[in-house]
């Protein structure tokens, strides 16, 4: 049986939004960006979204236990319960700690890490790129470098924390949209 229950996992700028996105329509599952949902906090002047914007736009991580409130309150949602596609979260391995406890919580289980990987020079072009076509306040030049290092030294760790739980599938970023979503699929069939 196909995972239903899936986490991207990647460094800014790899394309793991779009081809979670994409893979969600095909699953017909939701994807929980806790990246979108601070933005729309943000946007709303919440409570929520005050503790995130200065972290945003310097472009650190929001503390884990916001970031955990929010996963948590999201994964209790009927509309998850069919399976999911977790993009952004976690991004320490505090947060992957917390999910697994929010999902045993849940009676349920991660069935399959996504882990994307494209040179940071070719992911510098995209950010920038994507900068200019969506205004992303937190997409400029020293904000991205800084997302990047940030990615390195708190995100990358998950890699090994997957591994070594079985469920992880390591896969090349770059190419076209479809080239890159039929490695996916490939990833999840073997
Ligand atoms: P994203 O859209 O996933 O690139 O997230 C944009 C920004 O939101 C990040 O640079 C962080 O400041 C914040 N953010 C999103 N998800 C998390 C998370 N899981 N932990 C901490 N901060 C997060």
């Amino acid at each position: 049986m196909k995972a239903r229950r899936l986490l991207f996992l990647g460094p800014p700028g790899v394309g793991k939004g779009t081809q979670a996105q994409r893979l969600a329509r095909e699953l017909g599952i939701p994807t929980i960006s806790t990246g979108d949902m601070l933005r729309a906090a943000v946007a709303a002047g919440s409570e929520i979204g005050k503790k995130a914007k200065g972290f945003m736009d310097r472009g650190e991580l929001v503390p884990d236990e916001v970031v955990i409130g929010v996963a948590e309150l999201r994964l209790a949602d009927p509309d998850v319960a069919g399976g999911f596609i977790l993009d952004g979260f976690p991004r320490t391995v505090v947060q992957a700690e917390a999910l697994d406890r929010i999902l045993r919580g849940l009676g349920r289980e991660l069935e399959c890490c996504i882990a994307m990987e494209v040179s940071e020079t070719a992911l510098v072009k995209r950010l920038l790129n994507r900068a200019s076509l969506e205004g992303r306040s937190d997409d400029t030049e020293d904000t991205i470098q800084n997302r990047m290092r940030v990615y390195r030294a708190q995100t990358e760790p998950l890699v090994k924390y997957y591994r070594e739980r079985g469920i992880l599938r390591e896969l090349d970023g770059l190419g076209s949209m479809d080239e890159v979503a039929e490695r996916i699929r490939g990833a999840l069939a073997a």
